[in-house]
């Protein structure tokens, strides 16, 4: 991962039934099941940063996927290098996947007109299909040893969700 700008999906894992609060958007109630979020990052230290903050736990939380991040598993990082910011095509396009259900209005979407930043799958989806979808370079990153050694949060059960 480089400290260029660009867009990214987290795709996380809830293993067990949990509730935590979202800042001012209230209760969240998580089920067993695949959470995506959509994000960009334009600021110094572009995705690089970005991702080893998504990767920790946030003691003060800023954004709504701070509050959130505590009880899912990050289990990839959907990404691209981008001069543009694409967070709201990306999160358009991630609702229109059939599967896809928005467990929360507004879910980092403050500050736009999409219904959601945040998705909910049974199973997780296919970053092959949302390549196709996005027409653009999609990059996957799912080195383990690098996400889960700076991930406390819970590893899915082995009776977590399929995949
Ligand atoms: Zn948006």
């Amino acid at each position: 991962m480089q400290a260029r700008s660009g867009t990214y999906a987290l795709i996380m894992v809830c293993a067990d039934e949990q509730q935590v609060d979202i800042g001012k958007l209230g209760r969240f109630s998580a089920e067993p099941g695949f959470y995506v979020y959509v994000g960009s990052a334009f600021g110094p230290g572009g995705l690089k940063a970005r991702i080893a903050h998504h990767a920790r736990i946030s003691h003060c939380p800023h954004w709504h996927i701070d509050y959130l991040r505590p009880i899912l598993h990050l289990k990839q990082v959907w990404y691209s290098y981008d001069s543009e910011r694409h967070e709201h095509r990306w999160a358009g396009a991630m609702s229109r996947f059939k599967a896809a259900t928005i467990p929360m209005a507004g879910f980092g979407a403050s500050d736009c007109s999409c219904q959601s930043h945040l998705f909910r799958f049974s199973r997780k989806p296919s970053d092959r299909l949302y390549r196709d979808r996005l027409k653009c370079r999609l990059k996957v990153y799912r080195k383990q040893s690098d996400l889960i050694g700076v991930d406390p949060s819970p590893a899915p059960s082995k009776k977590g969700p399929r995949e």
